[in-house]
């Protein structure tokens, strides 16, 4: 059971979480012990970063405040859901927590240098803190639970600030670790988001990982369910910021909910889908809020209802590469090498299409797009174009209704498509456009569809 910023962000938030996991542990039978795992309380992340930059920038005294006032904020937090001896235990940890991070801050901020390294042990002191809240309120509560390191199970690789677990050794330990306190009938808490390299230096997932962690734990400890309690209904029918009232999707497939978090649906990371695939372990996105609500299940087979799209998602803010080469004509090896490039600069690819002579490609990550288009150059001509976006219609449908296709089209009729694209497998269209057309086209393709 995994709880988002928001499902933890206050005194309230926890009352609702520790009653969700009451409501569904009373239903079990003994040594059926949910894994709790939770994100940093809502925006607390974001806070850290920030304390990250200004440590860079020699801000010292800035970044200072901003954790002196974070801690404020977990200390009432902490003081407001626990009492007695459960209290002193809670604010001693949280107490040391910050007076580490603090020492560690003001260190990077005389050095003006913060390493991918120093920047995960800022970002990971959200969840430290929150797990350690959250593992409190239930001691509060006299349900029997631990609080585990999740540094000590999850075992990342040294990618730091997108670190990717190693499933062999996260899982054994899982077993030797967690496993045993679930068999003993005790809730779990554990942290998302961080982990720690094989040299237990503190490592993370990358920005939306705890949904990740909780499908790596849900995996290697073969549970029933993994659960993503969230502050939305379920997955929904378009990005809710940007299409008003979305309706949610009741079921979809592994394939599909991988597309549309790929593609920027944010209620789902995208590699939450991979581990749960693996042991085909059923998905569901719940709403803390309204626990009764039956969410969006997703599962290996799920079929969507015939004569429809099951969502749309967009991921924004991507650039566009064009490659053009007279030698591309006719020649094998042109996309090797092309492609050698971006894998040579560690930059993923998202959509792709090709014509006789050239090739466009979008990014997202733009860190070293320099090195890429000096190193293009030397066999081909290319260009970019910033601020464009990729709207990724989804569904299992689309290889057997081909009239969804020409719908899709007809809905986004005079606004400029910079690429279309449709992949082998027909589970889904992209089309490529302008930044400032992605609002309203998600608006006609809703329309349309929903
Ligand atoms: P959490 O903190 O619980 O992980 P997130 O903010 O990461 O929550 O993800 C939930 C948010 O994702 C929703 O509030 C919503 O604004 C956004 N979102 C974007 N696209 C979708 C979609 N297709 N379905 C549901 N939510 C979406
Ligand atoms: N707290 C982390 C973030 O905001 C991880 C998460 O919430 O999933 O990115
Ligand atoms: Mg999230």
């Amino acid at each position: 059971m995994k709880f988002g910023g928001t499902s933890v962000a206050d005194p309230e938030a926890i009352g609702r979480l520790i009653h969700i996991v009451r409501t569904q542990h009373a239903k079990k039978t003994a040594g059926d012990a949910p894994v709790v795992v939770v994100s940093a309380l809502a925006g607390v992340t974001d806070a850290l970063v920030a304390v990250a930059q200004f440590a860079e920038e020699g801000q010292g005294d800035r970044a200072a405040a901003a954790v002196r006032s974070l801690e404020e904020r977990h200390v009432a937090v902490a003081v407001a859901i626990t009492s007695d001896d459960n209290r002193a235990r809670l604010l001693d940890e949280v107490r040391q927590e910050f007076k580490e991070l603090a020492g560690l801050v003001h260190a990077l901020a005389v050095l003006r240098e913060v390493s991918p390294r120093s920047r995960d042990a800022v970002h990971a002191v959200g969840e430290l803190v929150s797990s350690r809240i959250v593992a409190a309120a239930f001691a509060e509560q006299k349900i029997p639970s631990v609080w585990i390191d999740a540094r000590t199970v999850l075992i990342t690789d040294d990618e730091h600030n997108t670190a990717a677990p190693d499933m062999a050794e996260t899982c054994e330990r899982a077993r030797a670790i967690v496993a045993p306190q679930i068999a003993a009938g005790k809730v779990v808490v554990v942290g998302g988001f961080i982990g720690a390299t094989a040299n237990g230096v503190t490592s993370t997932l990358g920005r939306g990982g705890s949904d990740y962690s909780a499908a790596i734990f849900g995996a290697c400890l073969d549970l029933a369910e993994i659960q993503i309690w969230t502050d939305v209904d379920g997955m929904l029918t378009a990005d809710p910021r940007i299409v008003a009232q979305p309706r949610v999707v009741p079921q979809l497939s592994f394939a599909e909910a991988s597309e549309l978090a790929y593609f920027g649906a944010k209620v789902l990371h995208p590699s939450t889908i991979l581990p749960a695939v693996s042991k085909n372990i059923p998905v569901r996105i719940l709403n803390s809020r309204r626990p009764e609500n039956a969410g969006t299940r997703i599962t290996a087979d799920a079929m969507p209802a015939a004569g429809c799209l099951t969502a749309i998602a967009c991921k924004r803010d991507v650039t566009v590469i064009d490659i053009t080469s007279t030698r591309m004509l006719m020649a094998h090896g042109f996309l090797r090498r092309l492609f050698e490039v971006f894998e040579r600069f560690k930059t993923a690819v998202d959509v792709v299409t090709t014509s006789e002579v050239s090739v466009s490609v979008t990014v997202d990550d733009t860190r070293r797009l320099e090195g890429i288009l000096d190193n293009l150059h030397n066999f081909a001509e290319a260009s970019c174009e910033r601020e464009m976006a990729i709207i990724c219609a989804v569904g299992e449908n689309l290889r057997a209704d081909p009239s969804l296709f020409g719908r899709a089209v007809t809905a986004l009729d005079r606004i400029p498509l910079r690429l279309v694209s449709q992949a082998a497998s027909r589970r889904n269209i992209t089309f490529v456009l302008r930044d400032s057309d992605v609002a309203h086209a998600m608006m006609r393709l809703h329309e349309t569809f929903f």
